[in-house]
């Protein structure tokens, strides 16, 4: 099966197409497929980013979707993030060192900007002689739409 596949007018998938080749890897539909899913999805879960791989190449298995995505992550085009309980999700590498707004009680996941705008954005009060490379910052809580579930469950319950 030929999968290689010539570079669509796409803003993302030119640089998605050189950051591929300078890593040494072929563009195939497959790689192109899990970065537009990623893209699309901010945040998903890998087993989300599988059922959207898979309703545009439904002959992916599933264990080449995650093949992909761990490869994108390792040469940096893909980032993950574990929320604390929670499988880990991924992004499009933006390299702007931003960090994440969790709630712990529906999972959802938002973008808060570094408050530095570069890494690491928090200076330790001990480094032990490490150079430091970035501070990976999760914020905790509850997400607007759950403090008002919970706002109303509170009134129902009075
Ligand atoms: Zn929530
Ligand atoms: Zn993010």
């Amino acid at each position: 099966m030929e999968t290689t596949v010539q570079a669509a007018p796409h803003p993302s998938r030119d640089a998605w197409t050189s950051h591929l080749r300078s890593h040494g890897r072929r563009v195939t539909k497959q790689r192109l497929a899990v970065l537009d899913a990623v893209s699309a999805v901010p945040h998903a879960t890998a087993e989300d980013t599988v059922q959207q791989v898979r309703s545009v190449l439904p002959n992916m298995s599933v264990q080449s979707v995650y093949v992909v995505l761990a490869d994108l992550a390792a040469i940096g085009m893909v980032s993950k993030f574990e929320p604390p309980g929670s499988p880990a999700r991924y992004e499009i590498r933006t390299g702007d060192n931003h960090h994440h707004a969790y709630c712990v009680r529906c999972g959802v996941v938002q973008d808060v900007p570094c408050a530095v705008g570069h890494a690491p954005c928090l200076t330790p009060s001990q480094d032990h002689g490490f150079e430091l490379l970035a501070a990976e910052v999760v914020y905790r809580g509850v997400c607007p739409r759950c403090q008002e579930e919970l706002a109303a469950s509170a009134t129902e319950a009075r």
